[in-house]
């Protein structure tokens, strides 16, 4: 009977999902339909308040309201933040108790220690004293039982303590996966904004950086001849090529679809395009093969823009101007690496697709 009533009840959840999604014209990705489902039940009352603020002031929720959507109200990192320190907070209480307990131990083993003196002492004081000796011998075994609770005490909160840090290594393995963009295993959108957010901070305190933006060219194409799947088989060959062209400090990231950006630290504009240059002729290198059918489909090319940080740069400015020197790359015929300083990058201010 209960199942038959969370049947239809998550039904009807699932299909208001699904209606808004098509409403608002988003995605059918699971996290949107998370986000429309989460909002049907009404369990989340700060989600809804906010779709419903934000459905005030215009019709539907555009893709980059849905993005912040989720990050302030469902993104599992911010509940792993939350966990993590909650659990960081009960791990230091539970090494203060632990002292404490330690402590009184020790204090118990000094008394025990003047007891059995007292006890023994006793004993050659007459009567009165075997009466005092036995008193104290009482007293002994108590405070031996109350060491012995002590000591279990102790070993409970050890493993508490144990299971608590399986939970904090547990986070850091879903902290890392929420930052990494699983087709690729480069570290996705969210991660290279945080690291650039980092980078702007730091290159103000004269540690500078430069940006590539990388873009596949003429994707649409391949994937429109070879199929979606055969396209993920290029995005990671592609990546790959990334990951085996930067050093250790450079941050390769997935910015989006075919779309690739690295931050490069302690590196001027000249030594970027050097790196970008490599990747492009790495990713132009590849032979690519379809693995299950052994056909040649040809090569693939890359265009990339370079900026390098300047003094007044938001995150956003630095990306804007890699962005339109890599779409410079594609106006002057694609394969190329533009940099901001050559004029190329300055014909056309407005940041557009090309055709
Ligand atoms: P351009 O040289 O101007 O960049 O042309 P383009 O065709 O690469 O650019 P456009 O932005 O028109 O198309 C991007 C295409 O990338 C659209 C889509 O087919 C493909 N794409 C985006 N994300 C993915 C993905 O995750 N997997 C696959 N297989 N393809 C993707
Ligand atoms: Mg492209
Ligand atoms: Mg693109």
């Amino acid at each position: 009977m209960s199942a038959r009533i969370d049947y239809d009840r998550t039904f009807a959840f699932c299909e208001s999902a699904v209606q808004r999604i098509r409403l608002h014209q988003h995605p059918a990705y699971p996290r949107n339909y998370e986000l429309w489902y989460t909002y049907a039940t009404g369990y989340n009352a700060a989600l809804n308040r906010a779709i419903n603020e934000a459905l005030k002031t215009a019709p539907t929720i555009t893709e980059q309201e849905l993005d912040l959507l989720y990050e302030t109200y469902l993104s599992p990192l911010r509940l792993s933040e939350r966990v993590d320190s909650i659990g960081t907070r009960i791990l230091a209480e539970i090494a203060e108790v632990t002292d404490i307990l330690k402590d009184a131990r020790a204090q118990n083993g000094e008394y025990t220690k003047t007891l059995e003196r007292l006890a023994v002492e006793a004993d050659g004081l007459g009567d009165l004293g075997r009466a005092l000796g036995t008193i104290a011998r009482t007293m002994l075994a108590a405070t031996g039982e109350m060491t012995q609770r002590t000591l279990l005490l102790e070993s409970q909160l050890a493993s508490s303590q144990d299971e608590m840090q399986e939970l904090h290594n547990t986070l850091e393995v879903i902290r890392a996966e929420s930052l990494t963009d699983p087709l690729t295993g480069l570290a996705n959108r969210k991660f290279l904004q945080g690291t650039l957010d980092r980078s702007i901070a730091d290159a103000a305190n004269g540690q500078r950086f430069s940006m590539l933006v990388i873009d596949i060219d003429h994707f649409k194409t391949f994937n429109d001849t070879y199929g979606h799947l055969t396209g993920d088989q290029v995005l990671r060959l592609v990546a790959l090529a990334l990951k085996q062209n930067v050093k250790g400090q450079d941050l390769a990231s997935r910015f989006g679809g075919e779309e690739f950006a690295i931050i490069l630290p302690d590196t001027a504009l000249s030594g970027a395009a050097a790196v970008g240059d490599r990747i492009r002729r790495a990713v132009m290198a590849k032979d690519l093969v379809k693995r299950s059918t052994g056909e040649h489909l040809g090569r693939i090319t890359v265009s990339v823009g370079v900026a390098t940080w300047r003094r007044g740069d938001s995150a956003q400015t630095v990306i804007d101007r890699a962005d339109r020197c890599m779409y410079a790359a594609k106006r002057a015929g694609r394969n190329m690496v533009v940099t901001e300083d050559d004029p190329r990058a300055a014909d056309h201010a407005v940041v557009g697709k090309v055709a």
